[in-house]
């Protein structure tokens, strides 16, 4: 069975920076949920930062990770990004499903590192960390992407 790492957010659990979810209402989603192929996890918890937290963007000069207010979370980013690798390599997961633009889980886009709530192209600490090792990222605003290459990947005939 072909499992899924999904950001812990889009699953109704409350660990985003301001304390709430992001629902993802899917059917794909849904139906990965009832066939238990979808492995929860967010990176910051992991990494040990609490809910709430201060916000945090990516320094786009130093590529360090700071709050709104100066404090430097680069550890803690890493630290998560590292303990979702460890999940992905423990149970065989080459496909992720993670919410777009944060600083731990984007895949196109990030905050710009001046808390204006302006974007760029770059991908979080946790995509990019999966990615060199494999794993295929993939966001909600193209999770019909996702779909399409598990059902292509389900087809495949299995080696003997
Ligand atoms: S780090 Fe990822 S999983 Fe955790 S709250 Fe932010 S977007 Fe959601």
């Amino acid at each position: 069975m072909i499992k899924i790492l999904v950001s812990a957010c889009f699953l109704g659990e409350k660990v985003r920076y301001d304390g709430t979810s992001q629902q993802l209402l899917n059917q794909s989603l849904l139906s990965w949920i009832h066939n238990k192929q979808v492995v929860s996890f967010c990176p910051e918890i992991a990494g040990g930062l609490p809910v709430p937290r201060q916000p945090a963007e990516i320094q786009a000069k130093s590529q360090r990770i700071l709050t709104c207010d100066g404090v430097d979370v680069s550890a803690q980013f890493n630290k998560g990004a590292q303990r979702a690798l460890t999940l992905c390599q423990q149970h065989h997961i080459r496909f992720a499903l993670l919410k777009e633009s944060s600083p731990s889980c984007g895949s196109t886009t990030i905050y710009d590192g001046t808390f204006t709530q302006e974007k760029m192209s770059g991908e979080g600490v946790t995509t990019k960390l999966l990615r060199q090792h494999g794993v295929r990222v993939f966001s909600e605003k193209n999770i019909t992407a996702l779909i399409a290459e598990l059902a292509s990947f389900s087809e495949k005939p299995s080696p003997h």
